[in-house]
């Protein structure tokens, strides 16, 4: 039981893939976040057998993963119309967000790859694309033990540089340093999107970019991280130790030009976060509104009470309020990759994830007791939603940055 469904305008193909995405999400990634939201350590997330890797590997064998790879290198990009992309996205956040985001950063590195026309980049995008078993996975490592919201709101501050150190020597970056705890496919990736000081002089300024395979010697892995929400994604450190990386890894060895791009990804990076949060938020309304319509106390369902009715309306109110906005901006962004509104798409991410945690919360109070209990998945939804708020950068930090791009 949900409400009336009012997209519409999507073509026949882009239907077909929105079907597709939606029973991989219910049928597969749905059940094995709710399996591994229960274990208890981290480790058994990411086991040999665990069900972790039967989402990945369907991601993959469904070729879902290639949809930001451009044509020529094997990718769909472009295949599905933009409101169709959207609902996609979402669709990946309805049913499990900590996945839906394992998912995305994977993709997110090989992505980044096809972006450089350097052949070795361009043959791992390829590469990628060619993987159905998800042999190769990807994360995006930028959080440090002592920088956090630093890479967000003090990239002006000299005495804030990244700790993570590159020294060229000949054809070889030396790397030192550490990784936090908090990158997400942290212990699981084979290639990492990694953020390094080139320059320490010129602070967060002074940074470089390289996309490297994490098999080098001198890296290494924490242990996996435990945490309240988005329990099913994996998360811990990297760290490097005289880790000698070939010189082409270096993507962009000239800060200029990452300080140049710093909006293109905060306003990707963002985008995509709002969409999702806006997914969870809408299936947590959902599960409030099924319950309320069969739960009877006072004799009637508890919708016909006045205060259900108008919590649910005032949910569903935020929630549509929350996937406008964020498809209006994505959609936008989506045609202007190189000029995105970067104001549009953090004011998309705060509101959506605080959408999701208020009306996952306000779904437990409709639940009551059993809005407590693990047999029902608004408690996890709650954690997952709520964890959002700080993941990809803390809200508070991210709103005092995008007012500069007002
Ligand atoms: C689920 C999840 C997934 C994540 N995935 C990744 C990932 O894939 N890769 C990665 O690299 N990182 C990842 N992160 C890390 C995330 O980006 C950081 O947690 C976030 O940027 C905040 O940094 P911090 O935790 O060190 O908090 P801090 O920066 O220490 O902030 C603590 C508090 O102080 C406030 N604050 C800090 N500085 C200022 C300031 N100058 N002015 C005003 N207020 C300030 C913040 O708003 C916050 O309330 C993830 C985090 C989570 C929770």
């Amino acid at each position: 039981m949900t409400p009336q469904n009012i997209d519409s305008n999507i073509s026949k193909d882009s239907e077909a893939m929105l079907d597709l995405v939606t029973k991989f999400s219910m049928d597969i990634m749905r059940k094995a976040g709710i399996e591994l939201d229960k274990m208890s350590k981290p480790e058994d997330v990411i086991a040999s057998d665990s069900v972790l890797w039967d989402v990945h590997r369907k991601y993959q064998e469904l070729g879902l993963h290639t949809a930001r790879i451009p044509k020529h290198l094997g990718g769909t990009a472009g295949e599905a119309d933009p409101l169709a992309s959207v609902l996609m996205i979402e669709q990946f956040g309805y049913s499990d967000t900590g996945l839906a985001i394992s998912l995305g950063v994977s993709a997110g590195t090989f992505h980044l790859a096809s972006q450089f026309p350097h052949p070795d980049m361009q043959q791992l995008a390829r590469d990628y694309c060619e993987d159905k078993e998800a042999k190769m996975i990807g994360c995006w490592a930028i959080t440090e033990p002592d920088h956090g919201s630093d890479w967000v709101i003090a990239e002006s501050y000299p005495q804030c540089g990244p700790s993570v150190k590159a020294v060229l020597k000949g054809d070889e970056y030396i790397l030192n340093g550490e990784k936090s705890a908090w990158v997400s496919n942290g212990t699981i990736a084979t290639h990492a999107t990694l953020h390094v000081s080139l320059d320490p002089s010129r602070g967060m300024q002074g940074q470089g970019l390289a996309i490297i395979p994490l098999n080098l010697p001198g890296i290494s892995r924490g242990k996996p991280l435990d945490k309240m929400g988005q329990r099913p994604l994996n998360q811990g450190s990297i760290i490097f130790e005289d880790a000698v990386i070939p010189k082409k890894y270096m993507v962009v060895p000239i800060p200029d030009f990452m300080n140049a791009t710093f909006g293109q990804g905060l306003a990707d990076v963002n985008g995509g976060m709002a969409i999702l949060f806006a997914g969870l938020a809408r299936a947590a309304f959902d599960e409030a509104f099924r319950y309320a319509k069969e739960r009877i106390q006072g004799g009637v369902p508890i919708f016909e009470h006045a205060t259900i009715k108008h919590k649910l309306m005032k949910m569903f109110a935020m929630t549509e309020a929350a996937r406008a906005g964020a498809r209006r901006m994505a959609i936008y962004n989506l045609k202007n990759p190189v000029s995105p509104s970067v104001a549009h798409a953090v004011a998309a991410k705060c509101f959506s994830t605080e959408t999701a945690t208020f009306v996952a919360s306000e779904a437990i109070q409709i639940l009551g007791g059993y809005g407590l209990a693990k047999e029902y998945p608004v408690e996890k939804m709650f954690r997952d939603a709520r964890t959002g708020m700080i993941e990809d950068g803390c809200n508070d930090a991210l709103l005092i940055k995008a007012a500069e791009f007002l």
